[in-house]
């Protein structure tokens, strides 16, 4: 057993960000700037996005997604409930109705087939996540959705980088939220990005910076203006150029960061593909993986313990582990608001209370691998029925 706690997913800097800051620091521009920009270009480069806007967290692109979409009351947007609650919270944030839709069994993400049974004549956005960086099956829900004029935004906070299909997530013309957020496949601390047409990226772009009508950054600029006008009460969701400098170099890094995920993930499967206890996650044949988790599900019915004492013995051999997500319908404010029980979505359910996600960074040393596959291992091994 190792004799050091394996924290579960610790952020991977280098000298090159920390030079980056610092370099930011020391110069006369530390907010929104030249290198928030040169960061937008490069990401967007990087996917073949037609444009991008970068901002302080993902939870503020899929907001000021929905606003300049023009989402509000009387509004349904059809979602998911295996996520993180800043998918749906941002739906009760433009005062839209959230629409749950249970998830495949299989990839946990939002099953096309239960989305066609939920649109009503009120539905104006479908908003998928990609669960885990598994993409979801998109073809099936852009049938449904254009014909109807219903927008699809993708929650894109794990699908960094990944593909469906070929085409990368985040080339697409909709809206594609990404988080940076500090346990991330690429981080800034805090921060996010948001991809999409041109046009809409830009009035995203005012939306997101006080509703003004020009650059800000640039009105401090020479040759820059003092004047500006407010055209809508906007948020204040930009990004600095201090988080900005974090991203530059790890977008650079991002191939490297996602080649080591991937063999991590395949240590793990190769270690664990004939323990009858444990179920695998899927990578379907029509995806690339982002693996930003590893979510191994408990099969029950050969073990003594459940899902949380699982945890609590891999937490005593060292290792740390989480779980996602709790499903957004057990949460209480979603429970009482809309009156969910548990079983209202029984494979998010099902799959919640015997899901948890096993250390995956590129942090991770061979060692580090050897050392949670062991003690996994340990604990089936004690705790078979
Ligand atoms: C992390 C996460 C978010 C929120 O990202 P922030 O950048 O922290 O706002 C949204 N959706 C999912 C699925 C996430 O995992």
């Amino acid at each position: 057993m190792r004799d050091t706690f394996l924290p579960f997913s610790p952020p991977l800097i280098g000298e090159e960000e920390i030079n980056e800051v610092v370099d930011t620091l020391r110069s006369d521009w530390i907010t929104t700037g030249p290198k928030t920009r040169r960061f937008e270009s490069e990401f967007a480069t990087y996917l073949g996005a037609p444009a991008a806007l970068a901002l302080n967290s993902c939870t503020a692109a899929l907001h000021t997604a929905l606003v300049t979409l023009g989402v509000g009351p009387g509004d349904e947007v059809v979602t998911t409930p295996m996520t993180f609650a800043a998918t749906v919270n941002v739906i009760e944030h433009v005062g839209a109705r959230p629409i749950l839709v249970d998830v495949e069994p299989d990839t946990l993400n939002i099953d096309p087939l239960k989305v066609e049974m939920a649109l009503s004549p009120r539905t104006k956005v479908i908003l998928p996540v990609h669960y885990a960086g598994h993409p979801v099956d998109l073809d099936p829900i852009l049938e449904l959705a254009r014909p109807r004029g219903i927008a699809v935004v993708e929650d894109a906070a794990h699908a960094l980088p990944a593909r469906y299909k070929g085409r990368r997530i985040g080339a697409s013309e909709n809206p594609v939220a990404f988080s940076f957020y500090a346990t991330k496949n690429l981080t800034t601390a805090e921060g996010g990005m948001l991809t999409g047409a041109p046009e809409f990226i830009e009035r995203a772009r005012v939306l997101s910076l006080h509703g003004m009508n020009r650059d800000a950054w640039k009105r401090y600029d020479k040759g820059g203006s003092w004047y500006y006008e407010v055209i809508a009460p906007g948020f204040k969701y930009n990004m600095t150029d201090i988080q900005a400098s974090l991203g530059l170099w790890q977008l650079r890094k991002l191939e490297a960061f996602v080649k080591r995920r991937r063999e991590v993930v395949k240590m793990y499967n190769e270690s664990f593909k004939n323990v009858e206890a444990l179920e695998l996650p899927v990578e379907k044949p029509y995806v690339e993986h982002a693996w930003h988790l590893y979510v191994l599900r408990l099969r029950q019915e050969a073990l003594r313990i459940d899902r949380d004492r699982f945890i609590e013995e891999l937490k005593k051999r060292n290792i740390g582990v989480s779980v996602h997500f709790i499903p957004v319908h057990l949460h209480p404010y979603y429970r009482n608001k809309y009156g969910y029980k548990p079983e209202d979505f029984p494979v998010a359910y099902n799959n919640y209370q015997r899901m948890l996600s096993l250390p995956l960074s590129p942090r991770l040393t061979d060692q580090d691998v050897a050392d949670v596959v062991e003690a996994t291992l340990d604990v089936v091994r004690a705790f078979l029925r």
